[in-house]
C-alpha cells in the first residue's frame, strides 16, 4: 500500500471502530467543537499534494473519519478547487457513514474555520496507513519529477541526485551544510517538493520570485502579511538592482520574525522565508549583491555586462541579426561591438555567436572601449560584401576608431575607391590586429608623443605687462 493509492481497506476498517480504539492506534486527541478540515497548506503554491484526491480518496476519508472519531467533531470538511473529485469523496465518506462537505476555494479561509480541527490532506491519508498497520512514508517530488513515497529516514542528499547550491522547499532556502544529515521525515516539506538551485541560479533573484507569488495569493487580511510582504519584495528588488543600503537588512530581519508571529495561517507565517532564509544561511550571496554589487550566478541583469571578445570575433555579424535591441555596432572590417547603454541583457547573442565571443561577465570588468581591426583578407572581404554601414542608425552616434601605424586612410565613397590606386599591402602587426584596450597599439607613434607632452597643464603665454612711463 501507498499514500498515492487507494486505501479501501483503511476505509472498511475505520468504519467499526470506537475513539478508544482508534486512540490505542494512533493516539488521543483534544476535543474539537467545529469539524476536522482538510486541506493543502495555504503556504504550499506548488499544490501537488492535491493529487491525493484523485488517487487516493478513500484514505483521505478513512483519515477524517479517524479524526472526528477521536475529537467527537461534528463531521469533515475538504477545502479544495479539484474539480471531478467530488464523486469519488462523497461515496467514501457514505461508506465511511461521514458527514461529508466540499468547499470548492483555492484557499482555506482560516477565520472561517476558528473553532475546526486543520490537517493537511497527506497527514490524512497517512493516519488510514496507520490504522493498516503499515508506516507511511514522505511524499515528495523533486522539482518538476513526479510526486512519489519515500521513506521518512530517507535522506534528502539521497533523493537530489546533482551538486546543488541550494535546496528550496515551502519558500526557504536550505544550504548543502544544513540538509548534510537531513532526513525527508525531519524536513517536513509541507508542499514535498524541493527545488534544487546550482551555481546557475542567483539565490537574490529566487527570493524576489518566490515574494511575487507570496504576494499574489496573499488575501490581505492579515497587516503583517500585506505590509510585510510589500516591504520585502521592495528589499529583494532593491538587493537584485544593487540600490539596497544596509539598514534595509535589519529592517527585513525584523519583519520576517514578527510575520512569523503575527499573522493568520502559513501563507504569512513562510511569507518571509525567501528573505530570512537567504540572510542566515546564504551570507555570501547577500555579501556579493548587496556590497560588491555583483551577481555570482550572472543572472540579475543590473550586475551584468556583455562585451564582444575580440581575440575570438571574426566579424560573421551572426549577433547583429539576432539582437532585439539593434546594440551591436558592426563595422566592416573591425571586430564587433556591444553598446552596454542599448544592451537589454536579453543574453540572445550568446548562442547566436558560434566562436563563443560573446562574453557575460557580473560585477566590474574590464571591456574592450575600441573594436580591434579583423585580419587583412576578412577586412577587405567585409568591406565588399556588406558596404560601410551594418548597425541601423550607424553614423548617428560617431565612434572614433584608431588606425594602426602605417595603414592607409580608407576611401571616402566606393566611387573614389573605385577610382582610387591598388592600396599598398602593409603588413598589420600581431599586437595591433589583437590588442584593443592598448591604445598605444593602435594610434600613431608621433601622435602619442605629442600626446604625453601635451597631457597635464596646458601651457599659455601670457605677455608682460608693459610699464608706462
Ligand atoms: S497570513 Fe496572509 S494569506 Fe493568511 S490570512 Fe493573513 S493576510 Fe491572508
Ligand atoms: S561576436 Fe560572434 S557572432 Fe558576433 S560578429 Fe563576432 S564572431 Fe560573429
Ligand atoms: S544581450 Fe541581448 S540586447 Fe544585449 S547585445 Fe546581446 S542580444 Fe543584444
Amino acid at each position: 500500500m501507498s499514500l498515492l493509492n487507494n486505501n479501501l481497506k483503511a476505509l472498511q476498517a475505520v468504519s467499526g471502530l470506537s475513539a478508544e480504539k482508534l486512540a490505542e492506534t494512533l493516539g488521543a486527541r483534544e476535543p474539537v467543537r467545529g469539524f476536522v478540515t482538510a486541506s493543502v497548506w495555504n503556504s504550499d503554491t506548488e499544490r501537488r499534494k492535491e493529487a491525493l484526491l484523485k488517487l487516493n480518496p478513500a484514505g483521505v476519508i478513512a483519515g477524517l473519519k479517524a479524526l472526528v472519531t477521536l475529537t467527537g467533531a461534528q463531521g469533515a470538511v475538504i477545502v479544495t478547487p479539484v474539480e471531478g473529485v467530488e464523486d469519488a469523496l462523497l461515496n467514501a465518506a457514505n461508506e465511511a457513514e461521514l458527514t461529508l462537505c466540499i468547499e470548492k476555494k483555492a484557499e482555506l479561509v482560516k477565520f472561517d474555520h476558528r473553532d475546526d480541527l486543520l490537517v493537511a490532506l497527506d497527514e490524512a491519508a497517512a493516519l488510514a496507513e496507520t490504522l493498516c498497520g503499515l508506516t507511511p512514508g514522505v511524499l515528495l517530488a523533486v522539482d518538476d519529477g513526479e510526486l512519489w513515497e519515500v521513506p521518512a529516514k530517507t535522506k534528502v542528499t539521497d533523493v537530489i541526485s546533482v551538486p546543488f547550491k541550494a535546496v528550496l522547499t515551502d519558500h526557504r532556502f536550505w544550504s548543502p551544510a544544513e540538509l548534510a544529515d537531513m532526513t525527508v521525515g525531519k524536513l517536513r516539506s509541507k508542499s514535498g517538493v524541493l527545488r534544487v538551485l546550482t551555481d546557475r541560479d542567483c539565490l537574490a533573484d529566487r527570493a524576489k520570485k518566490e515574494i511575487r507569488i507570496l504576494r499574489e495569493k496573499s488575501c490581505g487580511r492579515c497587516t503583517f502579511c500585506r505590509e510585510g510582504l510589500f516591504q520585502l519584495s521592495a528589499i529583494a528588488e532593491d538587493l537584485t538592482t544593487g540600490r539596497l543600503k544596509p539598514q534595509a537588512l535589519d529592517l527585513a530581519k525584523e519583519l520576517t520574525d514578527a510575520m512569523r508571529i503575527a499573522t493568520n495561517c502559513s501563507l504569512g507565517e513562510d511569507a518571509g522565508c525567501p528573505v530570512a532564509s537567504l540572510l542566515s544561511a546564504f551570507p555570501q550571496e547577500v555579501e556579493a549583491h548587496a556590497r560588491r554589487k555583483e551577481c555570482p550566478a550572472g543572472v540579475c541583469a543590473a550586475f551584468t555586462t556583455f562585451y564582444i571578445d575580440p581575440n575570438k570575433c571574426v566579424g560573421s555579424r551572426e549577433c547583429v541579426k539576432v539582437c532585439p535591441a539593434n546594440a551591436i555596432e558592426a563595422k566592416p572590417g573591425y571586430t564587433s561591438m556591444i553598446e552596454s547603454f542599448d544592451c537589454t541583457k536579453c543574453g540572445a547573442c550568446l548562442t547566436a555567436c558560434a566562436q563563443n565571443a560573446i562574453v557575460r561577465v557580473s560585477g566590474r570588468a574590464r571591456i574592450p572601449e575600441k573594436p580591434a581591426r579583423l585580419k587583412g583578407v576578412a577586412v577587405e572581404a567585409a568591406v565588399e560584401e556588406e558596404g560601410p554601414a551594418r548597425r541601423e542608425g550607424a553614423g548617428k552616434r560617431k565612434r572614433s576608431f584608431a588606425r594602426p601605424a602605417g595603414a592607409s586612410a580608407p576611401a571616402a565613397s566606393k566611387e573614389e575607391a573605385a577610382s582610387a590606386p591598388a592600396p599598398v599591402e602593409t603588413p598589420v602587426p600581431a599586437a595591433a590586429e589583437t590588442a584593443v584596450t592598448d591604445v598605444s597599439n593602435l594610434a600613431p607613434a608621433s601622435e602619442r608623443v605629442i600626446r604625453s607632452e601635451n597631457s597635464g597643464k596646458r601651457k599659455r603665454n601670457y605677455a608682460k605687462p608693459v610699464k608706462s612711463e
